[in-house]
């Protein structure tokens, strides 16, 4: 499937380490300059600021989802190309999951991980068939991959469905495994 729109989760603080913001503005430029247009959870602060502000900056594209009880407390961002408010955080993602042709998850605290896994659970139960790449940057996700396998070691998840998310150090290792992504699932017991 052509990737058109891709869905940026990540953290509404930026984190402590300067590479995490570095990386999130040049993923924004990167975005603009090659026409992707930018889904993401319509936040001012954090990465999720920095990546909406470098797309636009770069004269790129963004949809900005929010839902109402946030734009106050995320301050929202409103300067984007779309600005969506929704009336839950179900209706959100649902907006972001329709909307998206792939997805980039970026360092960030629960709420990124929240989505991760609602997004990598979705695609093991065959609601969406799309790519979802870890952003990597600094090993920042090393002990996540690592959970995720120790689950498929003890029999919780099929190997297989390990080939569901690419760990992505650098931006061309992300956009080669979304080029040759296949979703492919294996029969959900395995034991
Ligand atoms: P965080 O990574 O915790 O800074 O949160 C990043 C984004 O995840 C923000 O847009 C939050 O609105 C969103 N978020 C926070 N908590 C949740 C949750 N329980 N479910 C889904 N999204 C969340």
């Amino acid at each position: 499937m052509a990737i058109h729109n891709i869905c940026v989760f990540c953290g509404s603080n930026s984190g402590l380490d300067p590479a995490f913001s570095e990386k999130t503005v040049a993923l924004g430029q990167y975005l603009a300059a090659n026409d992707y247009q930018l889904v993401y959870g319509g936040g001012d602060h954090g990465l999720m600021g920095k990546v909406a502000k470098a797309t636009m900056d770069a004269g790129g594209r963004v949809i900005g989802i929010i839902p109402h009880f946030l734009v106050a407390r995320e301050l929202a961002f409103k300067d984007v190309t779309t600005f969506i408010e929704t009336r839950t955080m179900t209706e959100r993602k649902e907006k972001m999951l329709h909307l998206a042709d792939a997805f980039i998850v970026l360092p960030g605290g629960f709420g990124t991980f929240e989505e991760f896994l609602q997004m990598l659970s979705w695609s093991q139960m065959d609601i969406h068939q799309k790519p979802i790449a870890l952003y990597n940057i600094d090993g920042f996700y090393d002990d996540l991959v690592a959970m995720l396998q120790k689950t498929a070691d003890l029999g919780f998840a099929p190997e297989a469905n390990l080939d569901l998310f690419i760990n992505g150090h650098d931006l061309d290792e992300i956009f080669a495994g979304f080029h040759d992504f296949k979703h492919v699932l294996p029969p959900k017991y395995t034991n």
